[in-house]
């Protein structure tokens, strides 16, 4: 896997460091072999998205094995990193095939558990409504729990870049 940064404060070193560990021990949970796939992950910094864009995070995913994350970087470190391992947490829906957007007589479909959702139908309510985002909400402490064991130190060093 490979990871690549741009945007608000990403040419901060320690700062890709942290959020490499962080993704590798994410991913690492459900996918052991997740170093010696062949993945791309672009981390997009937004100063402010939540302003801009009413996220504070957001995946996307580009076939076959890119993925972007955008994040907001003028949050505290305690919520940046929830919003990491909830967009992580997408990422590792779509690399296991959980979760996936396919396009069907021009129409879009998200297809999460063998279950297909149409695209027209999904805008319609709160995205939060959706499984795959009741999932992710639900992983995320545990998740925490576990980057909190296993990056202990860049969660510390995390919390003195942001804050
Ligand atoms: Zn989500």
């Amino acid at each position: 896997m490979l990871t690549f940064y741009s945007g608000f404060r990403s040419n901060n070193k320690i700062l890709k460091k942290i959020i490499d560990n962080i993704t590798i021990f994410a991913l690492k949970k459900e996918i052991p072999d997740i170093l010696d796939r062949k993945l791309n992950f672009n981390f997009v910094f937004t100063k402010n998205l939540f302003n801009k864009e009413d996220v504070f995070g957001y995946t996307l995913y580009f076939f076959p094995n890119s993925y972007s994350i955008g994040l907001d970087i003028c949050l505290d470190a305690k919520f940046f990193i929830r919003v990491l391992i909830h967009e992580l947490i997408h990422c590792k829906q779509y690399i296991k095939k959980e979760l996936k957007e396919i396009n069907k007589n021009g129409k879009c479909l998200y297809i999460y558990k063998n279950k297909e959702y149409v695209f027209e139908q999904i805008t319609k309510q709160e995205w939060s409504e959706n499984e795959w985002e009741k999932d992710a909400l639900e992983q995320e402490d545990e998740y925490l729990k576990y980057i909190d064991k296993y990056c202990r130190e860049d969660i510390t060093c995390l919390h003195r870049l942001l804050h």
